[in-house]
């Protein structure tokens, strides 16, 4: 988890910091200074100046003379300390980055891989200044309560192994927000945008240099509405997008999510990656079909086409019943629900 040479500094763990907070969290009790020094093989003072620093960033820590000390609440906050003490659950070969304030994540994670990063590793922020979604489209980046991430991998492979990738990424991340929110109604617009009962809840924006025929790096994007509540988000997308808290009326430990959402995307990747990847893409997809029997159209090559959405064959494409009963494969494209 060093940092490579990049314009921008992330934060860089303290690894004492890691090692307290870690004893904390696996401690139902007080823990007295002496032990909790003795564990970690720091003395009492330094405990001391870092219980501090984890209670400036966001700790509810307990103090108590005869006793020690005492974890009572953790931040719900992106915190890098938390974030890094849960990344532990990662392969040791995935490095983490956080910045308290960057442009966009994916702008990040391809600054980094130019300046020696290697993949797989994910790039986080407390706020974005240019979140971008697709075709140029910004992603309102409101700052501490969303989460902003980008995974990067480096295939080295060709290009149509990754083709479904997106779909999977998809799939997968709603799996593990439906494991944390079984009742949510959670779904997938094909083929990038999650929604919740007819509201966008989080955008993906997949970005891979390719040449020579073959895929080098891939990242995922994801920008996933969390804490956020309605009257937060800007007139222009209110009555448009909405958050796991305006669904739950409840928020979310972002740190915790954050973790589960790089599994979830490893997941896909092997999915796309190993060849003993027995699971139907299309069964997968319906589960989470947000178009399915559903009027929609498109623009294709200037071109509208209409139809009832039929979800998604094999390769991810999308199939839709025109009017006049054939069936009509679309491979890119806007997707607009008819009323
Ligand atoms: P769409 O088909 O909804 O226009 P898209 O997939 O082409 O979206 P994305 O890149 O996923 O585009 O997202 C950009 C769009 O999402 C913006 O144009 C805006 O309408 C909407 N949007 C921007 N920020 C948010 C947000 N935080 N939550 C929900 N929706 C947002």
């Amino acid at each position: 988890m060093k940092n490579p040479k990049t314009q921008n500094q992330s934060i860089e763990i303290d690894s004492t910091e890691i090692a307290i907070l870690e004893t904390l969290i696996n401690t139902d009790d007080y823990i007295s200074g002496s032990v909790l020094a003795k564990s970690i093989g720091i003395s009492r003072t330094t405990i001391h100046t870092k219980i501090d620093q984890l209670k400036s960033a966001g700790f509810k820590i307990n103090a108590i003379s005869n006793r020690g000390y005492c974890l009572e609440k953790l931040p719900k906050k992106l915190t890098p300390q938390l974030l890094f003490t849960y990344g532990k659950q990662l392969t040791k070969d995935f490095q983490l980055f956080f910045y308290p304030s960057i442009d966009s994540t994916n702008f990040e994670a391809e600054r980094l891989f130019s300046n020696g990063a290697k993949p797989p590793f994910a790039v986080f922020t407390n706020k974005q200044t240019a979140g971008k979604g697709r075709l140029g489209r910004k992603w309102h980046s409101q700052a501490n309560q969303n989460l902003y991430c980008s995974i990067m991998f480096s295939p080295n492979t060709q290009p149509e192994k990754l083709q479904s990738f997106t779909l999977w990424a998809g799939i997968e991340v709603c799996r593990s927000i439906k494991a944390l929110i079984p009742t949510l109604d959670l779904k997938i617009k094909w083929p990038n945008d999650l929604y919740c009962n007819g509201k966008k809840v989080s955008g993906i924006l997949t970005e891979a240099r390719i040449d020579s025929d073959r895929m080098h790096t891939i990242i995922l994007g994801l920008g996933l509405n969390i804490n956020s509540t309605t009257k937060s988000f800007p007139e222009e997308i209110r009555s448009i997008a909405t958050s796991l808290r305006a669904e739950t009326n409840q928020s979310y430990d972002m740190n915790a999510l954050s973790i589960e959402i790089i599994q979830a995307t490893v997941r896909a990747y092997k999915k796309c990656t190993v060849s003993n990847n027995n699971e139907s893409l299309s069964k997968a997809w319906d589960a989470f079909d947000y178009l399915k029997d559903k009027p929609i159209s498109l623009t294709e090559n200037g071109q509208k086409v209409s139809g009832l959405a039929l979800g998604i064959n094999s390769y991810g494409a999308l199939q839709i019943k025109k009017n006049d009963g054939k069936i009509h494969t679309i491979h890119s494209g806007d997707v607009t629900l008819k009323q």
